[in-house]
């Protein structure tokens, strides 16, 4: 096996079966990180409770999640595919984290502030350390690299600080600093055309849809709001159904489709059902792998069960520096 460039960590929630967004946004970019990094990725499960009302779906999340990553083509031979709470060393690090980070920082984060107006009935604790948790996840691994979009770039740069003052107060340099992966996330909207494609709005596709429900979300959406009939001429540039036929269809058809939409020549209905078409061929060996692995359920949980014995042998050799860098008794 060809030498591997570095260590990444990337973390996600545990938010079932996955969409689109999931894929072009985070999913894509991980299997295609494993060919050059030692990859360790995460269903952050701790994350989760800081904003869910019930647990009652977290472990069937957990497992929908798990098997779509794994069906998209994660390889668990090589990457450390694993549970956030199935590593309690995570919990210990954001207890010491937590002790250099001062607390207006964190109450001052945008994010924070928007955690709270979007939960005002249940501001915890948790939503207030969050960062400094996201911070023990990335740096228990000694990850010098996290694949983020550009806009999450304050949030690796408040991880780096903590990093820092750890260190410095400490006086040591057991932690490591990551570095950003700048990825070029697609921004992928929902059925709506407006917002960020997601199950909370419930604007998103499944990947593991039938191919008929994913015929019918995709005629669900909205085109260029400014092509009333069909022989107005539209404006693909604005218009989402494009983008992704970009993304799912030959070069060819994204051509005709471009010119033919701009003179009136296509309708929406016929252009829907192109794309729809393409993105179900594009989903056929991810659905038939799913199906497979999806057979031996207690398969996926060996893999994350397997996941958390390499992560935690990881996650031990860091705590041991750390406890003797902050001189526990
Ligand atoms: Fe969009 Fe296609 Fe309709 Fe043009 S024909 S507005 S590209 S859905």
């Amino acid at each position: 096996m060809a030498k591997k460039k570095g260590r990444v960590f990337s973390g996600a929630r545990p938010t079932g079966k996955q969409h689109l967004g999931n894929y072009l946004g985070a999913i894509k970019n991980y299997v295609a990180l494993q060919d050059e990094y030692e990859a360790l990725y995460c269903i952050v499960d701790i994350h989760a409770l800081t904003t869910i009302e019930t647990t009652q779906e977290l472990r069937q999340n957990t497992y929908d999640m798990a098997l779509d990553w794994l069906a998209a083509g994660l390889r668990p031979e090589e990457s450390i595919i694993f549970v956030q709470s199935h590593v309690p060393q995570v919990t210990e690090l954001h207890t010491y984290l937590s002790m250099v980070t001062q607390l207006g920082k964190l109450t001052d984060l945008p994010t924070f502030k928007e955690k709270i107006r979007e939960n005002p009935k249940n501001v915890n604790y948790g939503l207030v350390g969050y960062p400094v948790l996201m911070t023990a996840d990335i740096v228990l691994y000694k990850a010098g690299i996290v694949p983020v979009g550009v806009d999450q770039a304050p949030h690796l740069e408040f991880a780096r600080e903590i990093v820092r003052s750890f260190n410095y107060r400490f006086n040591t340099k057991v932690l490591i600093e990551p570095q950003m992966k700048a990825t070029t996330v697609p921004k992928v909207l929902g059925i709506d055309g407006q917002k960020k494609m997601g199950k909370s709005l419930d604007n998103h596709i499944e990947m593991a849809a039938t191919p008929e429900a994913t015929q019918k979300r995709v005629l669900q959406m909205v085109t260029d709001p400014n092509r009333k009939r069909l022989s107005d001429p539209g404006n693909p540039d604005i218009c989402n159904v494009f983008s992704l036929h970009k993304i799912f269809s030959s070069p060819e058809e994204v051509e005709e489709i471009n010119t033919e939409c701009r003179r009136a020549g296509i309708g929406c209905v016929d252009c829907k059902k192109r794309f729809a078409a393409n993105l179900n061929k594009s989903l056929e060996p991810f659905r038939a792998k799913r199906a497979e692995i999806g057979q031996k359920p207690d398969h996926v949980w060996e893999i994350l069960h397997e996941g958390a014995n390499r992560a935690r042998k990881l996650a031990e050799e860091t705590m041991v520096e750390v406890r003797e860098a902050i001189q526990l008794p």
